[in-house]
């Protein structure tokens, strides 16, 4: 069964009947306004609901690049991306004042907020955003029925939670969060600018952590159209005095922490707020449901210093909007058999495993200081090191070789 138009009113137009939609999106951040443009651009019928108009000022995701530009381009946002962002190509990796290596590959730095004001952007009719609160969800394997906050309801065959790390609704729904690792990892976002006024000598720049008892993965610096933008990632007890030292004294501890980067950025401030944010790994249990399907954060957390977490909602958003959705919404219902098709995607399966897997080498490459890792982590930096030595002397060899061995 289909939710009944004719008693409802367009999506921008109502205000307090019953909208009908084909899918109803909860959450307007990165995940849920891609999948919003992709099903809209389609042709589907979608309601895409946040309870805030304008993307808040918060600390996630600040540069994308590598594997996941060819997923905003497969998906049809690589140009407004691009547009968006501020570009990047070569990032020299250092360690102990040395240079390890030269990533070397377009990138594009930009506050989380403008990334979601591009995806928002990206709707065939970006008005069409509802900015209200989902208060409630029925599920059922016919037909969904929201509440939202303001009174108003919504009616469709498929709810995607795209609620991030926010709980409460889940909750109402029987979801729980499995914690994986609590406070896994600690992150710290701000930016900077030389005193003198003149810009960095670089155009992006990563500083490895050089003591396991530091707890300091890695300091990556790059562009974005405020400045130079910070971005810092630990494993370290949130609660070690060192937190609160980076919040008051950014530059001073910085430096201690990661002595060989005063080299590269002469005399340095802090010109705006430094955020932090402390990050448990979860995953959701509860969740295969008639009628829902959660992507994003709201399925899974992702540590920062990983990088894996916008690869994740790619796969998610490329997978349910492209391949499952449509083939739902061509039949009948929308039981939880349909549901658990997504849930048991290879390459969603797969991408949701890297992520974890990511997070879980990053803290042990940084922090464990057994015999076992110590070695691992001095034989990480030296293959790198060797590579990047070889492949200057004989440019293009890396290249070959990589090409050989995926032949
Ligand atoms: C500090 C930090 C650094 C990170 N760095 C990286 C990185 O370098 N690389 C990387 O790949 N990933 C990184 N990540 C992860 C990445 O930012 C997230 O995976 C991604 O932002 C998740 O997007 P989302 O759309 O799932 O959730 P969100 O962006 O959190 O969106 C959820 C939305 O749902 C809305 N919402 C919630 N409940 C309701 C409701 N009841 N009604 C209406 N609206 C609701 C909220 O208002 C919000 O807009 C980082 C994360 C953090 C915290």
């Amino acid at each position: 069964m289909t939710a009944d138009s004719s008693v409802t009113e367009p999506i921008a137009a109502a205000e307090t009947t019953t909208i009908a939609a084909d899918i109803a999106i909860v959450g307007a951040g990165l995940a849920g306004s891609l999948a919003a443009a992709v099903l809209a651009r389609a042709g589907q019928r979608v309601a895409l609901v946040d309870k805030r108009a304008v993307p808040p000022d918060e600390f996630r995701v600040e540069k994308i690049g590598g594997h996941q530009l060819e997923m905003f381009r497969r998906l049809g946002f690589i140009d407004a991306l691009a547009a968006a962002g501020c570009q990047y190509d070569r990032v020299p990796n250092v360690r102990e004042g040395k240079v390890v290596d030269v990533s070397v590959g377009r990138a594009y730095g930009l506050p989380y907020a403008d990334l979601v004001a591009m995806a928002r952007s990206q709707l065939p009719d970006p008005s069409s955003l509802i900015v209200d609160e989902v208060a409630a969800i029925t599920a059922s394997d016919d037909v969904q029925h929201l509440v939202l906050a303001s009174g108003r309801r919504i009616d469709a065959r498929l709810v995607v939670l795209a609620t991030g790390m926010a709980g409460a609704l889940g909750y109402k729904l029987g979801i729980r969060r499995r914690v994986l690792a609590g406070r896994h990892s600690v992150s710290f976002g701000f930016t900077i600018a030389r005193r003198d006024g003149a810009p960095f000598d670089f155009e992006a720049l990563t500083c490895y952590g050089e003591r396991t008892s530091d707890g300091v993965d890695y300091l990556s610096l790059f562009p974005v159209r405020g400045g130079m933008r910070a971005n810092l990632f630990m494993f370290r007890d949130p609660t070690d005095p060192v937190m609160r030292d980076l919040r008051r004294d950014t530059e001073a501890t910085l430096l201690r922490l990661l002595p060989g980067l005063q080299s590269f950025l002469g005399d340095f401030r802090v010109t705006d707020r430094v955020q932090n944010w402390v990050m448990d790994l979860s995953v959701v249990e509860g969740h295969l449901q008639p009628g829902l399907v959660l992507i994003g954060d709201a399925f899974q957390t992702n540590c920062p210093a990983a990088g894996t977490g916008v690869a994740r909602l790619l796969v998610d958003v490329e997978r349910l909007c492209t391949e499952y959705a449509p083939r739902w919404l061509a039949t009948a219902g929308m039981g939880a058999e349909k549901i658990s098709q997504f849930y048991a995607d290879a390459d969603k399966i797969a991408a949701d495993q890297q992520s974890l897997k990511m997070a879980r080498f990053r803290q042990a490459l940084t922090s464990r200081n057994d015999i076992g890792w110590d070695v691992r982590r001095r034989l990480h930096f030296l293959r790198r090191s060797i590579t990047h030595r070889v492949d200057q002397m004989r440019p293009g060899w890396l290249a070959q070789v990589r090409s050989a061995l995926r032949a």
